[in-house]
């Protein structure tokens, strides 16, 4: 013996199911509109409140009223989130794509600060021999063969950023020559120490 349960139809997507399976809930269903009209309007202005009579528009009003509805379960979660309290499927699928797609994009960004890093480490200490011991480089190159290992290895941005940062401070800890470590830090970070330096200028000559 099976129970015999009512059946109903979901409002939205038009499935039938069995009523202990839906969701019920309100909608507000618009009824009609009253149309707007010109009427006279009269107000007050200036310091000796001076009446004035002027055309007004009375805009129309939208009329609206509860609806009672059946809805499924998918279609409840969809059109009602906060009343749900759970997701539709579609939504935990969603939400799913679009953290695949931020951690692919976070991977391709961080690949490519890591090659604009290892250049950049290269151009310093190619440019300038006589600044790094042999000691000096064997560590900035240990921590540039870090970073390559990380991208060759990981899907894991969060990996390649903390072999970023390591070399960074290899390098910093590397470099005994002040100039090269500011213009170093610098071209890491050209956009944020150009606001940086603009600010600092429009304060000073405000100052002057
Ligand atoms: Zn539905």
């Amino acid at each position: 013996m099976t129970a015999k349960y009512a059946t109903g139809s979901c409002y939205y997507c038009h499935v039938k199911k069995i009523k202990p399976e839906m969701f019920q809930t309100n909608i507000e269903i618009k009824t009609g509109r009253s149309s707007g009209s010109w009427g006279l309007g009269r107000s007050q202005y200036g310091k000796k409140r001076r009446k004035a009579t002027h055309l007004r528009y009375n805009a129309g009003r939208t009329y609206y009223k509860n609806k009672k509805i059946w809805c499924c379960r998918e279609c409840y979660a969809d059109n009602h989130p906060s009343e749900a309290g759970f997701k539709s499927q579609r939504q935990i699928r969603n939400e799913r794509v679009k953290r695949e797609e931020q951690k692919k994009y976070n991977l391709k960004s961080s690949g490519e600060k890591a090659i604009k890093l290892i250049k950049l480490v290269k151009k310093y200490t190619n440019n300038n021999p006589k600044v790094f011991n042999q000691k000096n480089l064997s560590e900035i190159n240990t921590s540039l063969n870090n970073i390559t290992k990380a991208i060759e290895n990981t899907n894991d941005y969060e990996k390649i950023d903390e072999a970023i940062s390591n070399c960074k401070e290899i390098f910093y800890l590397n470099c005994p020559n002040l100039k090269i470590k500011l213009l170093f830090r610098f071209w890491n970070s050209p956009i944020f120490y150009s606001i940086i330096i603009i600010w600092l200028l429009i304060f000073s000559i405000k100052n002057f």
